[in-house]
């Protein structure tokens, strides 16, 4: 069981939630994503990174947004550092682990779901394969 964060990603300062610009404008519109492998590790990470609970993003992938500042201070803590592919690997797994437990159909390869489609968007070939994972070809 661990808490993980992700390398850090510009997002634009406009398509920030309103309460977090004055945020994002001062660390440059950088952020990444603070995620566990259960709900209780997650909520005590932020706790200890002093991250108000209303920054935490109950989306099919739970997770909080993190400054750089934070993000360092996460790792100083014991949060696991993944590349980008050990955190695509990592985000893929925790989406399939809540939509199981939500007990809705998800994608067997990425865990996207009926209300959380891949970006760009997809529809299911298989009963649990979406058709942006069967175009990849896996
Ligand atoms: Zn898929
Ligand atoms: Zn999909």
């Amino acid at each position: 069981m661990a808490v993980y964060v992700d390398p850090l990603f510009q997002w634009p300062i406009e398509s920030t939630a309103p309460a977090a610009r004055a945020v994002a404008r001062r660390n440059g519109g950088l952020w990444c994503h603070l995620v566990a492998d259960s709900i209780e590790e997650l909520h005590a990470m932020a706790d200890k990174l002093v991250v108000r609970r209303t920054w935490f993003q109950d989306r099919s992938l739970r997770h909080y947004d993190l400054t750089a500042g934070k993000r360092r201070e996460a790792i100083r803590r014991g949060a696991v550092e993944l590349d980008e592919e050990a955190a695509c690997e990592t985000f893929k797994r925790l989406r399939k682990a809540a939509a199981a437990r939500r007990g809705v159909t998800y994608c067997r390869e990425c865990g996207c779901t009926d209300d959380c489609a891949c970006e760009g968007g997809c529809h299911w070939v298989e009963p649990d394969l979406c058709s942006q994972c069967a175009d990849a070809g896996v």
